[in-house]
Order: structure tokens, then sequence, then C-alpha cells
């Protein structure tokens, strides 16, 4: 905290993520044997394809600024996406492309907030959600959801969390960290509550989609009584290992487009235009020149699964898509283990770290205290090493 600082960043907490990465990157400059299951960062590189188009488009000259919400090109591989993988109309004037799905979510949590106005986030939520919303002026409104529902909210909990302030829900699915996949179904009945508050703008975050193990993927803009009240948001980090290129876009009804362009045009005046040259290669290919690297996701989450289950203490849910497992680990709170009391998430996270050298990041950043994130976006070999040691130190 310096006083010097705005209230708005000195009330911000750093991303947990993004921090436990950093820690783990550093202690292994001092030369710590850590490894790194923190990140949702995928450890493939990049299709040849992509790196084709984006050193073509060197080549090619492409320089200059772009337009602010992307190439036209671009929206266009982005619609036919949409409608390819989505079944989802989408006009350009309904595209923005950002410098990640980051910032398409800020962008939309600057255009639509306005103080005081109420954020829904069923928990566990991705990490940066609740500080986008928080920097924006607005309040994050915590659903809490169990194991016992496989980390999803239900209509009820949903409901009996609206207030006349409610202006947002923000929920991922895939979930980074549960995992979990809502089915068509499971929207459905999430948005028969949702059509009788139209103020509530539903932010439907689905960077994860191809990495879904249970074969097939839902959007709620899917409903026709929804369309006009959702935005989806979406990216090429994850499907296509592309984090450092930093593209995310977004399908959304007309006026709230227009806003986050206006937004764009004030703050970054667009992404990099190489990255934009790129993600075109990557979203005009069929997913099935990815699948390989979902195919991989797949063995990791058995391999990770079958280990903790050997760990006593770790509750664990069948996590169905994404790359990340999100065991309650509660057991160990009020222990103390090899001299260290632990007695929430956080303790046993840095437990991890300090004895098991396991990087991985503490539930209360997503929401759910009980729980910690592993992402298993990484080896065979590092995932096998990583549970190993976690067992050994808690044995
Ligand atoms: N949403 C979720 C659920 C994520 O896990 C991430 C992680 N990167 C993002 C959004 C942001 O992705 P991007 O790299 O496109 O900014
Ligand atoms: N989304 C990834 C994660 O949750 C990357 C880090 C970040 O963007 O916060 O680990």
């Amino acid at each position: 905290m310096n006083p010097k600082l705005s209230d708005r960043v000195n009330n911000m907490a750093t991303s947990a993520t993004l921090a436990m990465a950093a820690k783990a990157r550093e202690l292994r400059e001092e030369g710590r044997d850590i490894i790194g299951l923190s990140l949702g960062e995928p450890d493939f590189t990049v299709p040849e394809f992509v790196k084709d188009a984006a050193i073509q488009a060197v080549k090619d000259d492409y320089h200059a600024y772009t337009p602010v919400d992307g190439y036209a090109e671009l929206k266009q591989a982005i619609i036919t996406k949409f409608k390819r993988d989505n079944n989802l109309n989408y006009t350009p004037a309904q595209i923005v492309v950002s410098t990640g799905a980051k910032q398409s979510i800020a962008n939309l949590a600057q255009v639509l907030i306005n103080p005081g106005d109420e954020i829904l986030l069923p928990a566990p939520y991705w990490v940066s959600y609740s500080d986008i919303g928080k920097v924006a002026e607005g309040v994050p409104v915590i659903i809490p959801t169990g194991i016992e529902s496989d980390f999803k909210v239900t209509p009820e909990a949903l409901e009996a969390a609206i207030t006349p302030r409610s202006k947002m829900l923000i929920y991922s699915s895939p979930c980074n960290p549960s995992g979990s996949v809502y089915s068509r179904e499971e929207l459905r009945a999430l948005a028969d509550v949702l059509v009788k508050y139209p103020n509530i703008i539903v932010v439907s975050d689905e960077i994860y989609e191809h990495i879904n193990f249970t074969g097939s993927h839902a959007s709620m803009a899917q409903f026709e009584d929804m369309y006009n009240q959702t935005v989806t948001v979406n990216g090429v980090s994850k499907a296509y290992a592309m984090t450092g290129w930093r593209i995310g876009y977004i399908g959304a009804p007309e006026y709230i487009a227009r806003a986050c362009n206006k937004m764009q045009g004030q703050v970054t005046s667009g992404a990099n235009c190489i990255a934009q040259r790129a993600t075109i290669a990557a979203l005009e290919n069929p997913p099935e020149k990815i699948q390989y690297m979902v195919d991989a996701f797949r063995e990791r989450r058995k391999l990770i699964l079958g280990l903790l289950a050997e760990i006593p203490g770790f509750k664990t849910n069948e996590p169905e898509g994404a790359f990340y497992v999100f065991p309650d680990v509660s057991y160990y709170f009020g222990k103390t283990i090899d001299g260290v009391h632990i007695e929430n998430a956080s303790d046993f996270a840095l437990f991890l770290l300090d004895k098991a050298n396991v990087a991985t990041v503490t539930g209360e950043a997503f929401g759910s205290p009980n729980c910690i994130r592993i992402s298993y976006a990484a080896s065979e070999k590092d995932i096998t090493e990583a549970l190993k040691r976690i067992k050994e130190v808690l044995s």
C-alpha cells in the first residue's frame, strides 16, 4: 500500500495465478527445483501453420495500427468460427478483437458497470473476474457452490442472489478452476431464470471451449431468448497455446461491441497486428488440427486423477474440461505437518511450495477457500514427480 497510489490500485488484489508463477520463477532462479503447476498455460508450442502465418505477416510488412476492433478478415474468421463451432450468428459490428480475453472482460466491465452495480460470480470463478469488476466500481456477489454440485451454480442459488442492482453474471464453461462443463440443459435452466431479469448481461467465457472431454460444448447465446442478453468471450490463448500472443475476442449485442470498441480506442488502439494475422490462420483451420493437444490433456487428466486418489485428504470432482483439478483440501486445515501449521488453503499452497517444491494456487483466489488449484498443463513427467513429492510431504 502506498498512499501516493490510487485507492483503485491499492484496493486491488494481485493476480494470484500470475503472482504464484512469478514466485516459482524467482525460486527457480535461486536454484530451487520448483515444478510449476500454478499457471494455466499449455506447455505446447504454437502450431506450425499459425507460426507460418505470423512470419508471413512480418514479411508482408504488416506494421501499422489495425482497426481498433480488429482486421476485417479476422472478424470474418471469427464470425465463421462462431457459426461453425457454436452455431452462433454474428455480424462484423458485433465482434471486437482485444489483447486477450482478459482485456475483453475488462472492457465489458468498464462499459457495463456503474458504481455499485452487482456482478454475480458463481464460485469458484476465474481469479481476475472479481478484481476486474471492482476496478470498474462494481460489487462482486459471490454465489458459493461445492463439490456436491460439481461446482456448478443451480438456478435456485442464482435467483436467490439476484437483486435490483444485479448487472452482470460472469462464468466460464469449461470452468477455470474447477474443470466443470455446463451442459445445454443446465444452461437452459439458468437461462429460464435470467430471461426474467433482462437488465443482467451474461458474460459467457468460453476460452476453454476446445479443451472439453465431454464431446459437446454449449453456449448461452445459442438460446434465442438469451442472445441479446449475452456476450460470448473467447480467444486463442488456450486452444492454440498462444498465451503470449495476446488475442481474445467477443461476440456481443451491437451496442456493447460499439462501446468496447470506443473503450479500446482510448486505451490500447487495438491488438497486435502480427498476432491478429496469425489468429486468422488459427481460426480458419478446423479444430481437428489442435486435437492432439486436447488428447494429451485428456491423458494427463487421467494421470493426475489417479495420482491424486492415492493422497489422503484430497477430495476431487472429475473435471470435464480445461486443464485444472480443484481438490478440496480442508482435511488438512488445523493440522500441523512437519512443523508447519496449516490453517487454510493459502497456507496449504505455501506449504506445498516450501516443502514439496510444487507451485499450485490457493482456492481463496477463486472464491473457494477449501480448495487448491493444480494445473495439469505440464508434462507427464512433471505431473508424476510433483504428485510424488506432494504425497511424500503429506505422509
Ligand atoms: N478467462 C479464463 C477463464 C482464463 O482462464 C483466462 C486465462 N488466461 C482468461 C480468460 C484470459 O485469457 P487471455 O490469455 O486470452 O487473456
Ligand atoms: N488464465 C491462466 C490461469 O488462470 C493464466 C494466468 C492469468 O491470466 O491469470 O492460470
